[in-house]
């Protein structure tokens, strides 16, 4: 099997304070699944969707979406790629998929995440595959999704910037039947909530400054590009410590030294 790449299933230690604005997503994933899970005991019927698709443009946080959900809903976390299951030889992909639940069941409660889930699951209307591999992928994943409508321990989250390439099929209920759309929020209020929550670790010299940096942030930044600022920022501000080191002003204890400063923000902005 090539499935040993699965790292052993666990609570992520992503939490929503982790994950800024995206208020809209939170609230529905609360009501809709948290709320149910945690008061769902194992002989009630079972009312949480089994699988939820998180859908929207390339870094808007449906990963860290969908890491959050597992933390707070007390779930382990198993998380594999489309393109990873795949495999040239015959039916090694399927075989491949049940072993990603099969591990999911061992290691339940648990979320199986499957990031690009398009690549998995193609409209099989739409490829020229009749028969072939992508087919009997795709039946595999229904077979198995199906097979765990009746369990309340194991959830299925994708996520995929392309939904309108998935199979209608994976959509039904019972299967990814409730999608939830990730998208970039230009405001000033969720780009400083999320740039807020990216540096809630971070020791900031004065934290009204993240307010004069999102205000002269572009408008269309996602989440993974504030990732990639308050990233820079802070290597600018080790930078700073790691000469003070070299130059016998400063001690090895960076960790406690590192103070980010409204420069630092400019800098990497
Ligand atoms: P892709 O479609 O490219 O896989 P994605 O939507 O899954 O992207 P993530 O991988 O979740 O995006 O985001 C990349 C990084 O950007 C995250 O690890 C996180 O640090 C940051 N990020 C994205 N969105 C947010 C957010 N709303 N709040 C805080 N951080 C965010």
């Amino acid at each position: 099997l090539n499935v040993n790449f699965i790292d052993a299933p666990k609570i992520p230690n992503v939490t929503w304070a982790d994950v800024g604005g995206l208020d809209d997503v939170k609230r529905d994933v609360i009501d809709t699944i948290q709320l149910p899970l945690n008061h769902t005991d194992n002989n009630a019927n079972k009312t949480t969707p089994t699988g939820i698709l998180l859908f929207g443009p390339p870094g808007t946080g449906k990963t860290l979406m969908a890491k959050a959900i597992a933390n707070e809903c007390s779930l382990n976390f198993l998380s594999v790629k489309g393109p990873e299951l795949l495999n040239m030889y015959v039916g090694q992909s399927e075989e491949n998929i049940r072993e990603v639940f099969r591990k999911a069941r061992q290691s339940s409660p648990c979320v199986i995440f499957f990031d690009e889930l398009d690549s998995l699951a193609p409209n099989r209307g739409r490829t020229a595959d009749s028969g072939g591999v992508m087919d009997r992928v795709v039946s595999q994943l229904l077979a198995e999704l199906d097979g765990t409508t009746k369990s309340t321990d194991l959830f299925v989250i994708g996520a995929t910037n392309r939904p309108d390439l998935i199979d209608p099929a994976l959509l039904r209920p019972g299967r990814f039947d409730k999608m939830l759309y990730l998208g970039v929020d230009s405001s000033r209020e969720t780009q400083l909530k999320i740039i807020n929550a990216l540096t809630n670790k971070f020791q900031i010299e004065d934290r009204g400054c993240l307010q004069r940096i999102v205000d002269k942030c572009p408008r269309q930044m996602t989440g993974a590009d504030f990732y990639a600022l308050c990233s820079d920022a802070l290597i600018s501000a080790t930078r700073r410590i790691i000469s003070k080191i070299e130059a016998g002003q400063a001690t090895l204890d960076v960790h406690a030294d590192v103070v980010v400063t409204e420069d630092d923000f400019n800098e990497a902005l």
